[in-house]
């Protein structure tokens, strides 16, 4: 097997490189390379070209090599298919927004949590991401906007066009099912990127445990819950791990994390319909009283409820509702006085929600 010359400490990367008998200084320029998040060794233009070639021949660069690029339509959004070193695969996007570019890393290849709704669980849990193969995510996107060249952040810290200014772990997988590793990354993140933590969410699906340990690590990062209903018979429905805590026990928790850092909450709704016999589609979590009920759990608290139309997944028997019963449902929540905003779908056109692109791939 190649190895790969991001994962080598300083001091492997130096032997790496007096093993092959060149000399020390190319050890520096490989490193910078690397973490440009150089795709391969043919970009570095400051290595004689028969020295990149011999490298390509032995080594790779990063952990994760792309498979596929899509790109949407509107071009603001680009999502990468990712191969590991054992050939799982793994999906990573980045959106440019107005507020930034924003990376949406993977942290699991599969995931064990068995969403009814979800397609980035259909084939189970592979296994969980080491921390250079989600910091690496965010170099591809970091490579994808910038290229070869440096980073030209500004002397006050802001971020240029060019820079991944978020990062989002909301992509495959359940991030705190490997706690230790996603705060590893983020801590490397926050450390070599200078992505603050405030630019930083972590999305679960509510495992108290890793909230708390999330509490316990404190830093100020945003937390957003997987909530999709608002009483515990409906979510336990949709959502297994629901039969493990339950839903006062999960915003308990994570009102005690967004107040202890002064951030808001931020809850995510996918908003639900499910075909009848008749072939009608009824609403499953998405009808007024619903709403109702989701504004009595979210009152007097700090908190922004993203509502999320469904991106349709074949192998799911759920169906996306009307754009009227998602503004109706949407004006109950501001009648109650809950902050609330529709996600707007980002790349749905290159499947880029949840899990699609490497399910499609894998049934090839
Ligand atoms: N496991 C974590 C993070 C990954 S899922 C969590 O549950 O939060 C990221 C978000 O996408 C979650 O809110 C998840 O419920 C949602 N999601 C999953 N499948 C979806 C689909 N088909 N359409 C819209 N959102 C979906």
């Amino acid at each position: 097997m190649k190895k790969v010359l991001f994962n080598l400490t300083d001091g492997e990367l130096n032997q790496f490189v007096i093993d092959m008998g060149l000399p020390r200084f190319r050890a520096k320029q490989i490193r910078e390379w690397l973490n440009r998040g150089a795709p391969d060794f043919s970009v570095m233009k400051n290595l004689p070209i028969d020295l990149r070639e011999k490298l390509n021949q032995v080594a790779e660069t990063l952990p994760v090599k792309i498979v596929q690029k899509l790109e949407s339509k509107d071009n603001q959004t680009t999502k990468f298919l990712l191969e590991l070193n054992d050939c799982e695969q793994i999906e990573c996007v980045l959106m440019r927004t107005t507020y930034g570019n924003s990376v949406c890393v993977s942290s699991q290849a599969g995931c064990a949590m068995g969403c009814k709704f979800c397609a980035s669980t259909l084939l189970g849990l592979k296994r969980n991401l080491t921390i250079n193969e989600m910091f690496a995510q965010v170099l591809v996107a970091q490579w994808e906007l910038r290229g070869d060249k440096l980073n030209d952040t500004r002397p006050n810290g802001d971020a240029n066009n060019n820079d991944v200014s978020h990062i989002v772990v909301m992509g495959t997988g359940e991030p705190l099912q490997n706690t230790e590793n996603v705060i590893g990354f983020l801590e490397r993140a926050n450390n070599e990127l200078n992505i603050s933590w405030r630019r930083i969410t972590v999305s679960t699906c509510g495992i108290v445990s890793g909230i708390d340990a999330l509490n316990t690590w404190g830093r100020p990062i945003n937390l957003a819950i997987s909530l999709h209903a608002p009483d515990d018979d409906l979510r336990t429905q949709i959502m297994p791990i629901n039969n493990r805590y339950k839903i006062a026990e999960v915003l308990d928790a994570a009102f005690r994390f967004s107040d202890t850092h002064n951030r808001q909450l931020m809850i995510e709704y996918i908003l639900l319909g499910k075909k009848n016999a008749d072939g009608e589609i009824e609403l499953f979590n998405s009808s007024p009283e619903h709403a109702e009920k989701l504004s009595n759990l979210m009152r007097g608290h700090n908190v922004m409820v993203n509502l999320i139309p469904w991106n349709a997944v074949d192998e799911r028997d759920f169906a996306s509702i009307s754009g009227n019963a998602v503004h109706r449902f949407q004006d109950i929540l501001i009648k109650n006085g809950v902050h609330t905003r529709i996600r707007r779908e980002r790349g749905a056109d290159i499947g880029s929600a949840c899990g699609q692109l490497r399910l499609k791939n894998a049934k090839r």
